[in-house]
């Protein structure tokens, strides 16, 4: 249940009526808008009277929620959340609300030339971060892996000489007391619905990139989000990176509806990985425009010196070169959506 205070009213007042609604058994989580104050009450609301509250003089509106996901909600947060992250030199990147975070790199890193090579290439056509898994979801024990910590301290050098604040996979909690340089903590799509790994991940205070699950619903990725909310980590990112289907074309479906579906439903910023959506270079391109066209708040896109000896997923790496000019497009595309890189 989510209850708009009247405009104006005051502090005091709201906090007075907080603690007669929590002793009622709700708990109730307070977003102060610049003019309004809403309340959203979390627990068990079949037993708190909504006539009587839509009677109270403090109240403007009682409006039940139909959705059980609450902090991700729009109706309990209208405007759009933008997640700041530090830059270079004290500057401050955002994703969301008008702006475009742009994610690019290799799938892994697999050596220091590679991945500061494709870290300055990425930062020189215009991405303001840099991707790359240390600690990579494999389907076979017998791939590629990851380079673990060693790719951690690879991603920190890339960043000491691009700027770029990272982006890569936590795959478990104890991976946390290394990440560290991590500027953004990615749960990737078989992690979706890692319930304790969400609820752990709700206490940490960096920002999270949630994938959803490849067989999940737009709803249950919102709730998966509300896991991370719950626990209070409010700088959630959503992705979305294709799901299954029959068609095997393309890796998998991407659901460009999920971005207009998402941003209805909820005021987190929502990207599109057009690589493991497509799983075909030459097709990214064309998705990454759809995704800001359709009005995503960025993409994470894979990026690699040399996708023909990729340790993983070359065929869906586009080139820095490549990826120059897709750079160019999306500046048009951008414009036209009234959006900032
Ligand atoms: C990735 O980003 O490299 C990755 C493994 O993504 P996903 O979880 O979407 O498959
Ligand atoms: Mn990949």
């Amino acid at each position: 249940m989510i209850i708009a205070m009247k405009r104006g009213a005051e502090a005091a007042e709201i906090q007075n009526f907080t603690v007669l609604l929590e002793k009622q058994g709700v708990r109730v989580h307070c977003s102060q808008g610049t003019s309004q104050t809403v309340l959203g009450l979390v627990g068990d609301t079949t037993g708190i009277d909504e006539e009587g509250l839509k009677a109270h003089h403090l109240v403007e509106k009682v409006i039940r929620v139909q959705e059980p996901y609450k902090r991700a909600n729009r109706l309990f947060h209208p405007e759009d959340t933008r997640i700041d992250i530090a830059g270079p030199g004290g500057t401050i990147r955002h994703i969301g609300a008008g702006h475009l975070g742009i994610i690019a790199g290799p799938c892994s890193v697999e050596g220091r030339d590679q991945i500061v090579g494709v870290a300055s290439a990425v930062q020189k056509a215009g991405a303001g971060f840099l991707r790359g898994g240390a600690f990579k979801p494999r389907t076979s024990p017998y791939s590629f892996q990851g380079l673990g910590c060693e790719g951690l301290d690879l991603l920190g050098e890339a960043k000491r000489v691009t700027g770029l604040p990272l982006v890569t996979e936590l795959m478990d909690i104890r991976q946390l007391e290394v990440f560290d340089q991590v500027d953004i903590i990615q749960v990737g799509a078989r992690n979706m619905q890692n319930f304790t790994l969400l609820k752990e991940l709700g206490h940490c205070r960096k920002p999270i990139l949630l994938k959803r699950g490849y067989a999940c619903t737009v709803t249950e990725l919102l709730m998966a989000a509300e896991y991370l909310m719950a626990g209070g980590n409010d700088r959630i990112i959503l992705c979305e990176r294709g799901i299954r289907s029959f068609d095997s074309y393309t890796r998998n479906i991407l659901d460009l509806s999920a971005v207009p579906a998402l941003k209805k439903q909820s005021h987190l910023p929502v990207i599109v990985d057009p690589s493991h959506a497509t799983g075909l270079a030459w097709m990214v391109p064309a998705m990454a425009k759809a995704a800001v066209a359709a009005g995503a708040d960025g993409i994470i896109v894979e990026v690699h010196n040399d996708p023909e000896r990729a340790l993983c997923d070359g065929e869906q790496s586009i080139t820095p070169e490549a990826f120059g000019s897709l750079m160019e497009s999306l500046k048009k595309y951008a414009a036209i959506e009234g959006k900032s890189l």
